[in-house]
């Protein structure tokens, strides 16, 4: 069958239709130009060859109008949708009409095109565990957050955020909301699957085109392995931010997942491999790329917030989506990724 992928250069994407097309799948991803398709096309062919017949790509130059969306669902006939456009920068300018806009108005046009078309089946929509973390009440170590926990951000404490970082994590949170208000006031044929990742660590998918040209194209939290594996051995380890995690491979293949699986429709879906703190990630990295030691803050070895916080419980999640154990460990992905990212500081 075939799936609609929005945003397929993404980060989170670009893996995520590797995994469609090796499974089988016809996949039709969106982007914003004609460059981002040709580069989404190229990459997946020069990796996956056989199924590169699977992929098409379409330009939708606003991710707000839904009338590009509703052409193109109905030229397709999508079985189903993954809805993975959404602003995740830090800077930005204006936070409404550069986060908060895209977010919602996005969200709402892929749903209206989705209603509009009786082909598709479900509608898996990727959120965050922005929109379930509530800052509001602290650290508060000793409590564990779970999917049936919601962030309070609402719009206006989008558009008033003190900081970017904020401001995301409202849009994400209203993006959300907004869809399952959809469900509930309009009839649809399909049912939706919210999947809330964490922090998504974990390598670039190789190719000469997929991979980030320089530093500063780095994905947003990519980048804060970079910072802290970019320190210098005798420099200080940065600030812990957002203190969850999980491997970009597991998002993929939950994505995947969520697509086939009936019991999953009406379902939020955490995804958190666990918690983590900036010095964990030096001590792992040291380990697991020994040969860059040099680039890598030693710190305070073995020290670690965990008890200072809350904690996360994902592992219901993990055994829902068939991936009982599967979710990767830091180790493995630091091991992937912390090579890769210096050989884009070598590209400049
Ligand atoms: P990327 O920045 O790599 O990808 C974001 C995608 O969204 C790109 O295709 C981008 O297109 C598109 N996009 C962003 N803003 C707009 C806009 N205004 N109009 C149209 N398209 C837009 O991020 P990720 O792959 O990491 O994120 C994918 C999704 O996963 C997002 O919804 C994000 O919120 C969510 N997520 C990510 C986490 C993470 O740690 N990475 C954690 C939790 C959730 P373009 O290249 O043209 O800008």
């Amino acid at each position: 069958s075939l799936i609609i992928v929005t945003g397929a250069n993404g980060f989170i994407a670009s893996h995520t239709i590797q995994q469609l097309l090796r499974a089988g799948y016809r996949v039709v991803g969106t982007v914003r130009s004609a460059s981002k398709a040709d580069v989404v096309q190229k990459t997946h062919a020069q990796l996956s060859p056989k199924a590169a017949h699977l992929l098409s790509t379409a330009v939708v130059p606003d991710i707000a109008d839904p009338d590009a969306y509703i052409d193109l669902f109905k030229s397709t006939s999508p079985a189903a949708v993954i809805h993975l456009a959404s602003p995740f920068s830090y800077s930005v300018t204006d936070f409404e009409r550069d986060m908060l806009q895209p977010a919602v108005k996005g969200t709402e046009a892929v749903l209206r095109a989705a209603a509009a078309t009786p082909s598709v089946r479900r509608v898996v929509h990727t959120n965050s565990f922005a929109c379930v973390y509530d800052a509001s009440l602290g650290p508060r170590p000793g409590y564990t957050y779970t999917a049936k926990d919601w962030t309070p951000l609402t719009y206006e404490d989008g558009i008033s955020a003190p900081n970017a970082p904020v401001a995301y994590r409202a849009s994400k949170a209203v993006a959300e909301q907004t869809a399952w208000s959809f469900l509930k006031t309009h009839q649809c044929d399909f049912d939706l699957a919210s999947l809330c990742p964490a922090m998504v660590f974990g390598p670039f998918l190789d190719t000469e085109y997929s991979f980030p040209s320089s530093l500063a194209e780095l994905n947003t939290s990519n980048r804060l392995v970079w910072d802290v594996v970019s320190a210098g051995e005798q420099g200080t380890v940065p600030p812990t931010k957002g203190p969850v995690w999980i491997d970009v491979r597991d998002v993929a293949e939950a994505h995947v997942q969520a697509l086939v699986m009936p019991s999953l429709g009406g379902q939020r879906l955490l995804l958190a491999k666990g918690i983590y703190c900036s010095q964990e990630i030096a001590d792992v990295a040291r380990a697991v790329v020994p040969k860059h030691r040099d680039r890598i803050p030693v710190g305070t070895p073995g020290q670690r917030e965990a008890g200072s916080h809350f904690a996360i419980d994902a592992t219901q999640e993990e055994s829902m989506l068939g991936q009982q154990g599967k979710w990767r460990r830091l180790e493995e992905t630091l091991a992937d990724l912390v090579p890769q990212l210096y050989r884009v500081e070598e590209k400049g």
